[in-house]
C-alpha cells in the first residue's frame, strides 16, 4: 500500500514542452499538450518528471490536499492462486517487495490474478515502481512472465528482459564453479516455495 501524499505541479510559465517528463513517467500521468506539460490528478508522486527537468523548476512536487491510498487486497482474491504465483516466480506470499510502497509479493501477484498485466497497471494497483526499483523490479517481471507477459514491452521506460537471479544461470555455468551452486539453488528454492 502506498499513501501518496504529494502531486507534480507544472509552472506554465517556465515549462519549455521538451517532454523529457513524459518519457520517465510510468504511469503517463504526465502529457504535453500544446507545448506545455499537464500533470493528471492520479499522479503517483514519483518525483521522476522532477528529477529530470531540466528547466529551472518547471515542474515541482506540492501536498495534495488529502493523501491518496493505492493497494490491493490480497485477501479479495483465492489465496492458493497467490501462493502459486508466488511460488512460480520464487517468492513468499509475505515477503516484502517493494520497500518504498510496503509492498509483498501476495499483494503484487493477487493484483495479477485481478488482471494487471503492465507496469503502469501495477503501478496504480499496488504503487509499486514509483521509488527506487532497487528491489521490485525482478519479482515483478518474474510474475508477469508467468502470466506470458513479454516484460520488454510491459510499458514505460524499463525496455530491458528479466533481472537475472540464481534460477536462471544454465547448468553448464553452474557446474563450471565450485560454490556449491547446487545446494545453495536448492536451498533457496526450498525456503521460498515452503509456504509463509
Ligand atoms: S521536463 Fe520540464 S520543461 Fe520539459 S516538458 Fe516536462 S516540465 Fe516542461
Ligand atoms: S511525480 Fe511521477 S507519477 Fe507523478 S507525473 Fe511525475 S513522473 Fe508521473
Amino acid at each position: 500500500m502506498l499513501q501518496v501524499k504529494f502531486i507534480a505541479h507544472v509552472d506554465r510559465a517556465k515549462c519549455s514542452g521538451c517532454k523529457l517528463c513524459e518519457k520517465v513517467c510510468l504511469t503517463d500521468t504526465i502529457k504535453v499538450v500544446n507545448k506545455v506539460a499537464v500533470v493528471d490528478d492520479d499522479c503517483l508522486g514519483c518525483t521522476r518528471c522532477v528529477d529530470i527537468c531540466w528547466h529551472d523548476e518547471a515542474v515541482v512536487m506540492v501536498p495534495r490536499p488529502t493523501p491518496r491510498y493505492v493497494g490491493t487486497d490480497v485477501n479479495e482474491v483465492d489465496a492458493e492462486q497467490v501462493r502459486g504465483l508466488c511460488a512460480q516466480a520464487h517468492r513468499l506470499p509475505g515477503e516484502l517487495v517493494c520497500v518504498c510502497a510496503n509492498t509483498s509479493a501476495g499483494e503484487i501477484a493477487a493484483a495479477i490474478i485481478k488482471g494487471a498485466r503492465s507496469f503502469k497497471e501495477l503501478s496504480f494497483a499496488t504503487g509499486v515502481l514509483q521509488g527506487c526499483q532497487e528491489f521490485c523490479v525482478p519479482p515483478i517481471q518474474r510474475m508477469l512472465k508467468v502470466k506470458g507477459v513479454d516484460v520488454t514491452k510491459a510499458g514505460g521506460f524499463l525496455k530491458y528482459d528479466q533481472t537475472l537471479s540464481m534460477w536462471d544461470i544454465p547448468k553448464a555455468a553452474q557446474e563450471r564453479f565450485e560454490y556449491h551452486f547446487a545446494e545453495d539453488l536448492a536451498l533457496a528454492t526450498k525456503s521460498r516455495e515452503g509456504g509463509e
